[in-house]
């Protein structure tokens, strides 16, 4: 298992909208090519206990697989796995209305994706430039399981959202992507308790933490 979050990394790319499931259940429409949005990497934290901006607002969970750019990716080029040296689970805590109100507005949703704390990070698992094979994953909350997915299931894999953000700009080393959260998103507050599952081909790592 990798070490513990130690760095900021650079940038933090997000996809939204990448599982079928999860559109329908907030009521958007499937999308024709990846949809990007960004977190500023002070959003970064560990799975322990960390300042969060907004600490009394009840956020959303978004479970989601994690990239970990391992080396540069020019401007245009096709990206993959070979390009990607870890993984990991985070959560990318939404504050719900906050977004629908910008959504309504016409306006950027940032102020609903990027604070304080919340891009939660699990430790990085080392993939050596190699595709994994099927990943599953899943969120259990105070015991009960809310999201579950595999990596099967998104509307855009992993090389069509690397080469996608990368039609964008370059790539850095240390990079970072959300890849989209699965269906089951729901309340998750300041205090409490989780765990994360990652199910690599040959290793099942769990991840507990605590918002
Ligand atoms: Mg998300």
């Amino acid at each position: 298992m990798g070490a513990e979050v130690q760095h900021v990394p650079g940038a933090i790319y997000c996809v939204g909208r990448n599982f079928v499931a999860h559109v329908r259940e907030l009521g958007n429409t499937v999308p024709g090519q990846p949809v990007i949005f960004l977190k500023a990497p002070t959003s970064v934290r560990g799975l322990q206990p960390a300042p969060m901006a907004f600490p009394t607002e009840t956020y959303s969970h978004e479970l989601e697989l994690v990239l970990r750019l391992g080396r540069g990716v020019p401007l245009g080029a096709a990206a993959g796995w070979t390009d990607v040296d870890a993984v990991t689970l985070g959560i990318d805590v939404t504050r719900r209305e906050v977004q629908n109100q910008c959504k309504e507005a016409r306006l950027p949703w940032t102020p609903s994706k990027s604070f304080a704390g919340s891009a939660v990070l699990g430790p990085f698992v080392p993939t050596h430039a190699r595709a994994p094979g099927p990943i599953a994953f899943s969120l259990t909350v105070g015991g009960e399981l809310r999201q579950q997915a595999d990596t099967a299931r998104m509307i855009f894999d992993v090389p069509t959202v690397l080469t996608h953000i990368a039609s964008l700009g370059p790539l850095r080393p240390g990079d970072l992507v959300f890849t989209g959260t699965p269906q089951g998103v729901g309340p998750l507050s300041v205090g409490e308790s989780f765990e994360l599952v990652l199910q690599l081909p040959d290793e099942t790592i769990r991840m507990p933490g605590v918002l």
